[in-house]
């Protein structure tokens, strides 16, 4: 006897017809033809059930600002800092908690339910920070959300800077960033990582920092970063955020950076949609993509994982907390469209989001936490070409969102009467 069975799922690893029965909130079973009741039943019709987006790079203090106190005229990267600057000093805690529970209740509509957002110390109010730790605590029955202590305007180059990270952590802020490539040389910028991974280290946190978000190939302080991971014991604790130099460097000198990056098993957070839209803006044609090496980074055995970055905010006015978007994008700027391509697309906003957020029983495994997402979509290729609708979400076995199947109306003569767009376009290949 089982709570909630989804019966008739086809699952991310390519498993057709399986049912998913869970008790207790996890699950306790996977397999074809579940001979079992249970409280409630799903028929997911040979839709793709998945865990849980995850996305591991965000900005819940900005988010859902779009527009104040003006909109980005030029739409660069240096103009929305320089904007966020001015939005900082009249930022209220009442403000800042209410705009990241309405990006938090998207998020679960989107079957997003894990988000580790960077917070912002600069100003020494740490209003910031005060309202999302708030914030972590009012969503946690729904969404794992992780806190990173980032000093958007330089931990050296800020006057308070040093200061506030510390007192961030202090007041419970998970992780601590940085943001090597803003401050005021490379030299500083190389002394930062020091320092910061030395605050780990000692505290027993995690590292995660904003690195390297430049078209300058010799910005290489994610060498830096490898080197001092090591250093300090950090290995598999550590995630640089961006890495797009990586995409402007030379290719002998990747040769040896990435054995590096490998050895401190630093987690890779490219952002696509943001750095495609902020990156190459120096250049007239041709123009570079800034997005890392993903798929160099992918086969030399690093763990990978997309973060959405932003939605709606001072640098990125689009975005819909849809971790697919994120990855449709990244199967264009990456190139990677094969099949196994995808597979490795997938993972990125799933499982190898997970592992790089630390996060336990996640996935479709016996024993592991009932958190799903069933899609309207019959596989993975699916999935990321459609972007389609969520129609379950589910945490510790309870559903909390749902969305209709989207199906369109015709009105022509001698044409159906409705459209499916996931289940009457499924690939002529992969049917029956
Ligand atoms: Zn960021």
């Amino acid at each position: 006897m089982f709570d909630l069975i989804i019966r008739n799922a086809n699952l991310p690893d390519g498993r057709q017809g399986i049912d998913v029965g869970i008790r207790g909130g996890t699950i306790g079973a996977i397999e074809p033809n579940l001979a079992a009741t249970a409280g409630e039943e799903i028929d997911a019709t040979g839709r793709l059930l998945s865990p849980p987006f995850c996305d591991p790079h965000f900005h819940m203090d900005a988010t859902l600002s779009l527009g104040l106190p003006r909109m980005n005229i030029s739409g660069t990267l240096l103009e929305g800092i320089a904007l966020w600057g001015e939005l900082r000093p009249t930022l209220t805690k009442e403000a800042l908690v209410e705009r990241a529970l309405r990006y938090c209740d998207l998020a679960v509509s989107q079957g997003l339910l894990a988000i580790r957002s960077h917070v912002d110390t600069s100003d020494p109010r740490l209003v910031t920070a005060e309202a999302l730790l708030e914030v972590r605590e009012k969503v946690a029955p729904y969404i794992d959300l992780q806190l990173v202590a980032f000093p958007q305007d330089g931990y050296y180059r800020a006057p308070d800077g040093v200061a506030s990270l510390e007192r961030a952590l202090d007041m419970g802020v998970d992780i601590v960033g940085g943001i090597p490539h803003f401050e005021r040389t490379m030299e500083d910028g190389a002394r930062s990582v020091e320092a910061l991974c030395r605050i780990a280290a000692d505290r027993g946190l995690p590292v995660d920092m904003h690195c390297d978000e430049t078209d300058d190939p010799l910005s290489r302080h994610i060498e830096t970063l490898a080197a001092e991971t090591v250093r300090f014991g950090l290995q598999g604790r550590v995630a640089g955020s961006h890495l797009t130099s990586m995409h402007s460097m030379d290719n002998y000198y990747v040769s040896k950076l990435i054995p590096l990056m490998v050895e401190a098993k630093i987690n890779v957070i490219p952002n696509p949609l943001i750095n495609i839209m902020l990156q190459g803006r120096h250049d007239s044609y041709p123009k570079r993509r800034g997005m890392t090496r993903v798929k160099e980074l992918m086969a030399a055995g690093l763990n990978v994982a997309f973060g959405h970055d932003c939605v709606m905010d001072p640098w990125y006015s689009m975005g819909s907390g849809d971790m697919l978007e994120v990855a449709h994008m990244a199967v264009h700027v990456t190139q990677m469209g094969g099949i196994e391509d995808k597979c490795r697309i997938f993972d990125a906003i799933t499982v190898n989001s997970a592992k790089t957020m630390g996060l336990e029983g996640y996935g479709l495994e016996v024993g592991f936490k009932a958190d799903l997402v069933l899609l309207q979509a019959a596989d993975v290729s699916e999935a990321l070409r459609l972007k389609p609708n969520r129609l379950f979400v589910i945490k510790a076995g309870k559903v909390i969102a749902r969305t209709a199947p989207r199906i369109g109306e015709l009105f022509l003569d001698g044409r159906p009467t409705s459209i499916d767009i996931a289940r009457d376009y499924i690939p002529q290949a992969t049917q029956g």
